[in-house]
């Protein structure tokens, strides 16, 4: 089966089992870890920022992370389809208890025009202030949309002189970096702070970065104490990470040379299906709705070819690449489509 569900189904590698059968280890709450804080520092380099923080998942780092700017006020802003609103179970409003507000975005990009007014440095009569932004890069349910630098210079910019922190939302980011063709820290310069996961295309099997000044992880930190997310001898896991960042970033552009090939090869069998510049990094959105069969009609007649994929909204389907997909898959992705859709022709 051609596994196209997601990037979290990725498995480790053998570099990574073998690292973590010498990992050195320690508790990371008592003493640290040693390879968790190996993997930490790697972080903070490659991110640019002062420190980092392993934390179980990116859900509990986009949370560590609200927790740790607001202290539980104010307002946050995000745009309707972040991951952080759709997908995380409204942990920062049930646990940070944050008021969110959206701004617009189009494809996931914030629109500065509608951002900006809704900035506010300090309480009003009738308003709460802001407490942070976030904004995500590469978008997820935009499609792995990745947001210009010149767009998170602008909100810099503007953030900055509010004195309000930026979070990035950077599960992806990876892919993002590489589909600009810049290192993770051309994007991380422009933010207070910064999530992304080793799991998913890095193929670590578990976790994700904070990454920050040394005074907002401590504060992370304790949050994460807080949730349970202290571990013990988490440097069984975090060395994985390590080999995730160290030799796994190269796979990430071929995941998003191969998203691009199979969203062409749909395309060239009937351009409804899929703008393939709209594929810009390792997801894939192809739209059936013109078909007249559903998505989960799709599904069932993709999975007949060996195709697994899982639909996003009313008329979609949505595949994400990544490294157990090889260009022989690519290749039996868009002849299923087609041998499908040439089915539905007769
Ligand atoms: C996957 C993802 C997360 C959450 O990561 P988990 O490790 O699954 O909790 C957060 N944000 C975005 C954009 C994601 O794609």
């Amino acid at each position: 089966m051609i596994d196209l569900r997601s990037d979290t189904v990725t498995l480790p590698t053998p570099s990574m089992y073998a690292a973590m059968a010498e990992a050195r280890l320690g508790d990371d709450m008592r003493e640290r870890d040693p390879t968790v804080v190996e993997l930490e520092m790697l972080a903070a380099r490659l991110t640019g920022m002062e420190d980092g923080l392993y934390v179980a998942s990116g859900t509990m780092g986009n949370l560590v992370s609200v927790l740790a700017h607001t202290g539980r006020g104010g307002e946050l802003l995000c745009d309707p389809d972040a991951h952080i609103a759709r997908s995380e179970i409204g942990g920062f409003a049930q646990v940070a208890g944050l008021f969110h507000r959206y701004y617009k975005a189009a494809r996931g990009c914030p629109d500065i025009a509608s951002l900006k007014p809704m900035l506010k440095e300090k309480i009003t009569a009738g308003s709460l202030a802001t407490g942070i932004v976030c904004i995500e890069t590469s978008h997820n349910h935009a499609g792995g949309t990745v947001i210009p630098l010149s767009v998170l210079e602008e909100l810099r910019d503007l953030t900055k002189e509010q004195h309000i922190p930026l979070h990035i939302d950077g599960a992806r980011v990876f892919n993002a970096a590489v589909a600009l063709g810049v290192p993770v820290s051309e994007i991380a310069k422009y933010t207070d702070s910064i999530t992304f996961c080793v799991s998913k295309g890095l193929s670590a099997p578990v976790g994700s970065l904070v990454c920050g000044s040394a005074e907002f992880i401590q504060r992370a930190r304790l949050f994460r104490r807080m949730l349970g997310g202290a571990m013990r001898q988490a440097g069984v896991i975090a060395a994985a990470g390590i080999v995730a960042l160290n030799e796994m970033v190269p796979q990430l552009v071929e995941d998003n040379r191969r998203a691009k090939a199979i969203a062409e090869g749909v395309s060239r069998v009937d351009s409804r299906f899929v703008d393939p510049n709209m594929t810009e990094t390792n997801i894939v959105m192809i739209d059936v709705g013109h078909t007249g069969v559903s998505p989960a009609g799709w599904i069932k007649a993709m999975g007949e070819r060996n195709v697994d994929l899982r639909s996003y909204g009313a008329t979609r389907l949505r595949l994400v690449v990544h490294r157990h997909i090889d260009d022989i898959a690519v290749e039996q992705v868009v002849a299923a489509f087609a041998d499908f859709n040439a089915k539905l022709a007769c």
